[in-house]
């Protein structure tokens, strides 16, 4: 398996998160609490950093969110969660970083959506107030371009411009070529305002994978800042799920992003935290980081026919994840731990062997016996019904004497 080398970009320094460079590619998120409801947003902030988010973004869209911010930020310090929070700003940015100075302190970077800067038509002027409280704060940008808001006048221009060549392109090249144009050109109108180069992060999203794909390797064949890549408004479920994955990978895979975001639509009350979960999930099947062990299961087939099977391979995988927080301080390395679960005896020895621990459950009309393999040798058989107890003390065995 190889993954091409990053795309060389500069190293950003998001409230002591390094992104970009050589570092590591950073999983993100955003709550959907009301920001000015402190305790909710607190709540949720704690559960996506629980769950492995490295930065949060919370929006900041009303005076009563930027007057929570500093509430927000105080309030998980004292439950010892230092992750860095990112304000989300749109249309009234400029006004509520310089109205409340304590939100523009507390927030490790500021989202900008150089579309939407454009109040009364002062474009250059709002932009450039929140530029400059960056530079008095010392605070990292990312300026985040999406197609559902891109700047139109300078769509406009563009769209003008195509008309009269010989060969227009068609609308939906312009519309990304736009985009970037959007990207880079706000980037470097911060950079003449004052703003570091190691201060500034692009991104361009859109919904459309091909579109995404398309405009992250135009942005990244034009400049070297790090890029946040993320496929807006990805959708639910499985269709969500997938989106995201097929146009991250591509990228990734190029090369492309130093931060990700899985823009998933939970289910009402649904958990939040699925996002942080399918990033990190996207790194680690890429073989780019590791965040916890793997369980190879089978799809299962005709030759089990119970539900045990899935039963213990879903049990595995919880207490997997549920045990990181704890093995990641105690037992370094143990995210890239293999575990096999499998139906029978057809894959499942194989199986086992390629991976740190194996069990292969009994088939239907196999002998009610699973073999559980440990560094590719036969360790034990195990029976009757305390067979997931005992698989579990294996591998907790198995971990404090190899990751210690
Ligand atoms: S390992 Fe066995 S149970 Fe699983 S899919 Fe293969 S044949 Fe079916």
């Amino acid at each position: 398996m190889s993954v091409k080398p990053r795309h060389a970009t500069v190293t950003v320094d998001v409230g002591g998160v390094s992104v970009g460079g050589n570092h590591p590619i950073v999983v993100q998120s955003m709550t959907n609490t009301d920001t000015a409801d402190v305790a909710s947003t607190v709540n949720q902030v704690m559960a996506l950093a629980r769950a492995g988010s490295e930065l949060v973004r919370v929006t900041v869209n009303t005076e009563q969110a930027a007057a929570a911010v500093p509430r927000i930020v105080d309030t998980l310090h004292k439950f010892g969660v230092r992750v860095p929070i990112i304000g989300d700003f749109h249309y009234n940015g400029h006004i509520l970083l310089k109205k409340y100075p304590e939100c523009a302190r507390a927030l490790a970077k500021y989202r900008i959506n150089p579309g939407n800067v454009n109040i009364g038509k002062k474009h250059d002027d709002n932009f450039r107030t929140m530029i400059e409280v960056a530079i008095e704060n010392d605070r990292p940008v990312r300026i985040g371009v999406n197609w559902g808001s891109l700047d139109q006048a300078l769509l406009t221009r563009m769209m003008d411009e195509n008309s009269r060549l010989p060969e227009p392109k068609d609308a939906r090249d312009v519309t990304l070529d736009a985009m970037v144009a959007s990207a880079i050109e706000s980037a470097r109108a911060a950079e003449r305002y004052g703003l570091g180069k190691n201060k500034i992060i692009l991104s361009a999203k859109v919904s459309g994978v091909q579109d995404l794909i398309d405009v992250y390797r135009a942005l990244a064949a034009q400049c070297d800042y790090p890029l946040h890549l993320g496929l807006t408004e990805a959708g639910m479920g499985a269709k969500g799920i997938v989106a995201t994955t097929a146009a991250l990978a591509v990228l990734l895979q190029d090369g492309i992003g130093d931060t990700i975001r899985a823009s998933l639509t939970p289910l009402p009350n649904g958990d939040r935290t699925e996002e942080v979960v399918v990033s990190q999930q996207i790194l680690q099947s890429l073989g780019i980081r590791s965040f916890t062990p793997q369980v190879t299961a089978c799809p299962g087939c005709g030759r089990t026919t119970s539900t045990f099977f899935q039963e213990m391979a879903d049990q595995i995988q919880t207490y997997l994840r549920q045990q990181m927080p704890q093995w990641k301080e105690k037992h370094p390395g143990v995210e890239a731990m293999k575990v096999a679960v499998m139906g029978c005896v057809v894959n499942g020895p194989g199986e086992s062997k390629h991976s740190n621990i194996g069990i292969s459950l009994p088939g239907t009309f196999e002998e009610p016996k699973a073999p559980v393999y440990v560094d590719g040798r036969l360790l034990t058989t195990l029976k009757g019904d305390r067979i997931v107890a005992e698989f579990i003390e294996i591998l907790d065995d198995y971990i404090a004497t190899h990751y210690a």
